[in-house]
């Protein structure tokens, strides 16, 4: 078999309603796009992947390394995957994009090779070690935490560090036991160690499933600090490229749950690889989502079905109807678990027209406006990324 052509699908995925409401005319605020890959071959075969990390930018490096790839085996998976990352050393590595580009690329071979051999792309990984995929989904109140698990879902995740104490407690209040809750702290730079440490501290009494990105994932150290000090589970690992890129949080240790973006990780076959590192250290994985498209998440579930350490898979429930669009079918969870699907390769299609229809409008983030605080001081509108930390009290309470 050989590849004939690659196609690049590239579309606006829509700004979640949580990031705009309240934001007068910022529609535009979290633009996120999707890029998919169809990789053809001369038996026939088409092979679908996505890559995350810029998306557009992903675009642009998979048609940069299409001659590269034309005229390859589509079989030989490895091979091709070491071509395409001895072919991004002239631009310094591959960067999340080129990481994102290859990870679409590589998810396609593997879709090739499932649908050439007529089996799931589970079976190829080792098979089944089950055959549900549990779920969990975002909720910042308590009432959002309740109608999630009025659906069946059985864990919720609240995000970062303003009143986050508080936050969590009312969740604990409403739902109870039963489910489990993550704390997502999305790594702000002006969240200091010994700020990440107080705040776990304060919520390790809600015995919290994971503590995610406490600090910003640049400093592994400041990292370290709140692992030796905060009694939680520690998460992280979603901005991180391929398999050197989450080296030294897994052999350190420094996380307990390791969160590879099935999007820009590198394609399955680094998840695999990353999830074989992780179980050597008994540390779970829980892959991440958000920015991802319908596709990365075929793949994790792919991989979650295969690996021993899987944990619990990120899922954005609700958040743009496009999603439940664009792919067929679309994987439902029922009761809190997606079962993992049984037909040949990832077992997924993009519907090309609803691609067509939703064009790409560029994937930067436009934080705050003159309408709304902008460059307040000690606020993320400042748009300065290293900020200080203003009003402590009122924004991280770690006292009752
Ligand atoms: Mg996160």
């Amino acid at each position: 078999m050989k590849i004939t052509d690659i196609k690049t699908f590239l579309m606006m995925a829509g700004a979640p309603e949580a990031h705009t409401a309240g934001r007068p005319g910022t529609a535009a605020w979290s633009n996120r796009n999707w890029c998919f890959v169809k990789i053809y071959t001369d038996e026939g075969i088409v092979g679908l992947g996505e890559g995350s990390g810029w998306p557009r930018v992903v675009q642009t490096a998979i048609e940069d390394m299409k001659p590269i790839l034309i005229g390859e085996d589509p079989t030989h998976i490895e091979r091709i995957w070491q071509k395409m990352l001895v072919s991004t050393m002239g631009n310094g590595m591959t960067g999340t994009p080129g990481s994102g580009a290859m990870n679409a690329v590589d998810m396609a071979l593997w879709d090739i090779k499932g649908k050439a051999l007529d089996t799931p792309v589970w079976n190829l990984l080792g098979g089944k070690v089950r055959e549900r995929i549990r779920v969990y989904g975002h909720a910042g109140t308590p009432e959002r935490a309740l109608q999630l698990k009025e659906q069946g879902i059985t864990g919720v995740k609240a995000g970062g560090v303003s009143r986050t104490v508080d936050k969590v407690e009312a969740i604990r209040k409403a739902v109870g036991d039963e489910m489990d809750i993550m704390v997502d702290a999305h790594g702000p730079p002006w969240f200091t160690a010994k700020d990440a440490i107080m705040v776990g501290k304060a919520l390790e009494q809600f015995n919290l499933l994971f503590y995610e990105d406490p600090v910003p994932p640049d400093n592994l150290d400041a990292l370290r600090r709140v692992q030796d000090n905060v009694d939680i589970p520690i998460a992280a690992g979603e901005r991180s490229s391929h398999i050197w890129g989450v080296r030294e949080l897994i052999e350190d240790q420094i996380v307990d749950v390791i969160q590879p973006d099935s999007g820009r990780i590198g394609g399955i076959s680094q998840l695999m690889k990353l999830s074989a590192m992780a179980e050597a250290h008994y540390i779970t994985v829980a892959p991440h989502s958000g920015s991802l498209g319908p596709i990365a998440e075929y793949a994790a579930i792919h991989v979650m079905a295969a690996i021993p350490n899987a944990l619990i898979l990120e899922r954005v429930h609700d958040d743009v109807p496009v999603r439940y669009e664009v792919v067929q079918p679309h994987p439902e969870s029922v009761n809190g678990y997606i079962e993992v699907p049984n037909r040949p390769g990832l077992g997924v299609d993009i519907d090309e027209d609803v691609v067509a229809r939703n064009p790409s409008q560029g994937n930067t983030v436009r934080s705050g406006s003159s309408d709304d605080d902008a460059y307040e001081p000690g606020t993320y509108d400042e748009h300065v990324y290293f900020q200080q930390r203003y009003r402590r009290q009122k924004t991280m309470r770690t006292t009752r």
